[in-house]
């Protein structure tokens, strides 16, 4: 992704979420430590490599450039910008970016502007008649909290499709 603004962009207004550059504790103190911001943005990892034994010692890399194409985030390779780093050990740290395309293009469901599966809170239906969807997959990165209420939601209302009727709460 690419470095947020340090001030609201004109599309981010009050009282949006400010998606405006912040530093956290623990990059400060690397900040601190190494002399910069330990981040390193629009940039994609494009492999592993590992030695003779199967451990990683490398991973590659290629600046990118994200573009919207048809409501959907995509990155873009930048030629010539490829890069090799030493690596011993690889934690991956990474946000919810969408539910997986795999069973939804196998299903034939309607996804909503930001990928995830298009379905009405309360219902749960998808486009497709007999399937439901709740939870992260319905409305994106969320909680516990809220996959407990929608698998719940999404429970009675196959009861309901499968029944006719539901005693479910
Ligand atoms: C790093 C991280 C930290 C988080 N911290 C918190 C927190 O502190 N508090 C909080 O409330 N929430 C937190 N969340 C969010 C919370 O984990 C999710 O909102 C919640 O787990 C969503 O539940 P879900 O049932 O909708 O989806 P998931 O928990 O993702 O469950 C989906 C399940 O479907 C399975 N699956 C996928 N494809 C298939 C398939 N084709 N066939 C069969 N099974 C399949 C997956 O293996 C998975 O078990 C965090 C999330 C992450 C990633």
């Amino acid at each position: 992704m690419p470095r947020p603004p340090d001030t609201r962009a004109p599309d981010n207004p009050w009282p949006q979420w400010p998606r405006v550059y912040k530093m956290d504790y623990g990059q400060e103190e690397a900040a601190a430590r190494f002399g910069a911001d330990p981040r390193t943005y629009q940039i994609s990892t494009t492999k592993f490599v590992g030695d003779e034994h199967g451990h990683v010692k490398e991973l590659h890399t290629v600046k990118v450039n994200m573009k919207f194409k048809d409501g959907r985030m995509t990155f873009e390779p930048i030629p010539g910008t490829e890069e090799v780093w030493p690596a011993q050990l690889v934690l991956l740290a990474m946000g919810f970016r969408g539910p997986e395309d795999f069973l939804i293009e196998q299903l034939g469901v309607a996804r909503d502007a930001r990928s995830n599966v298009a379905a009405e809170h309360g219902k749960f239906r998808t486009s497709v008649e007999g399937i439901f969807a709740a939870g992260d997959m319905r409305r994106g990165q969320s909680l516990v909290v809220w996959a407990i209420n929608e698998g719940r939601g999404a429970a009675r209302e196959v009861d309901r499709w499968l029944m006719g009727e539901t005693s479910l709460p």
